[in-house]
């Protein structure tokens, strides 16, 4: 949990009761989560292959069919034929597991083969694979920024919570620049001219998908003598002509000394990495603990993740499908008059304001129009922006972006949910 625990008496709860009630903690926390709506709910789904985004929703009531609009597997990678059958033939011929951490037999030919795929995609000198892009962002962040003496991470006000914790992990000052915001950005840098620095921030941030000016960013950075760390987990696969982010799209992959990715959303599979130097990959390796000390993944994963890459390195098919149903899907939310956010990418974030309403319309979406579609309240996203995050992908047929807008529609007058506009509501 993110929040500190509640503010309960313990004498009280000592007195009470005769020894001390562990479990008093976990549901005052619990119960504190509720009241403020926040408590959250899975819904029990099952993808079924060759069918997304149709699923099966295992429903107190029964099994029912249900469309799913809320996947980071953006482009349905994961049911690609390809990569389930690199996937499937991998684990058939080398096991499912990998048998150890990298350094106690857990390394395996297909992660070897997928980091130099991976360092070949953003044409960089080597690559190293982590469980997830989570880790990887810990990982990297805190040990590159630990071996730099007397080293300021600058970091976006945006970041997600992984680089938070790999900043937290470094023991090194930080400073916050304002979100996006290049001015403030440069008077930090100014003012942190002789001493070693890492700007941290991220391409597409994934509860607005608004995109960040990298090319600016970079050229800052470089003036004032900063390495650079990008995220550009919400944007491999899915931008420049093969699929290696923004940074490919806009021509400035050099100026980023170590770029980060995950295998688990466009690509479809799982795991995270970094991109970078021999030097900087080779440091993360050898001293970031929690890639030493943890196992590795599973050589049929790897396998998958590469079949994934190298199709869209090649296939524009699946990019070019989604963009034609993420505009088609924008424009019809904007005519129905319903509150999305307008921005340049492939994520849809309509706006409730209010973390029980957002969770009524989740729920009106799933019982009554077969919509699936996961709230999103505070701590993802602030107080009083609470929303419902939309990902159309190239499986989404017309007929069910037409059915999705008429249940929003449905639901926006049924709840008598605002229909306020993203600038209003920014501020
Ligand atoms: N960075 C960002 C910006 C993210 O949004 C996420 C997860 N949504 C991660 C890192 C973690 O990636 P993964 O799911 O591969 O652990």
């Amino acid at each position: 949990c993110l929040s500190k625990p509640s503010d309960f008496n313990e004498d009280t709860i000592r007195n009470y009761y005769s020894e001390p009630n562990y479990d008093f903690y976990f549901t005052n926390e619990l119960d504190k989560l509720r009241n403020e709506k926040r408590y959250r709910e899975f819904v029990d789904i099952e993808r079924i292959a060759g069918q997304f985004p149709e699923a099966v929703w295992h429903s107190s009531e029964g099994e029912r069919k249900v469309t799913v609009w809320c996947s980071n597997d953006y482009l349905g990678m994961g049911q690609n034929p390809a990569v389930i059958e690199a996937m499937v033939s991998t684990a058939r011929r080398n096991g499912v597991g990998a048998g150890g951490t990298r350094n106690i037999s857990g390394n395996s030919h297909p992660i070897v083969a997928l980091e130099r795929e991976i360092a070949s995609l953003h044409n960089k000198e080597a690559a190293l694979v982590f469980s997830s892009g989570y880790v990887s962002n810990q990982a990297a962040i805190s040990t590159i920024a630990r071996l730099i003496r007397n080293c300021l991470i600058i970091s976006d006000a945006g970041n997600h919570n992984s680089i938070i914790e790999g900043i937290r992990q470094s023991g090194c000052d930080k400073v916050i620049f304002r979100h996006n915001d290049l001015d403030h950005l440069e008077l930090i840098l100014r003012g942190a001219k002789d001493r070693a620095k890492i700007v941290v921030f991220e391409s597409v941030y994934s509860m607005d998908g608004d995109v960040a000016p990298i090319a600016d960013i970079c050229r800052l950075a470089r003036r004032y003598g900063a390495m650079t760390y990008l995220d550009e987990i919400h944007a491999v696969g899915m931008y420049g002509a093969r699929g290696a982010g923004i940074a490919e799209a806009e021509g400035v992959e050099d100026l980023i000394d170590i770029l980060e990715g995950t295998l688990a959303k466009a690509f479809g599979v799982v795991g995270g990495y970094i991109a970078a130097s021999s030097s900087i990959v080779d440091v993360v390796r050898s001293c970031a603990p929690s890639f030493i000390f943890t196992s590795a993944l599973p050589p049929a994963s790897a396998a998958a993740a590469t079949a994934s890459i190298r199709h869209l390195k090649i296939s524009e098919q699946e990019r070019a499908a989604q963009k034609r149903q993420v505009a088609k899907v924008k424009s019809m939310l904007t005519k129905a008059n319903l509150p999305v956010v307008d921005n340049g990418t492939h994520i849809v974030p309509v706006l409730v304001r209010e973390a029980q309403a957002c969770k009524s319309a989740a729920d009106r979406l799933l019982d009554k129009h077969g919509i699936y579609i996961q709230p999103i309240n505070y701590p993802t996203v602030p107080k009083g922006l609470e929303r419902l995050r939309i990902t159309p992908s190239p499986l989404h047929s017309d007929a069910q972006i037409l059915t999705l807008v008429d249940a929003l529609e449905e639901v926006w007058t049924t709840l008598g949910l605002k229909r306020t506009a993203w600038q209003a509501a920014a501020e």
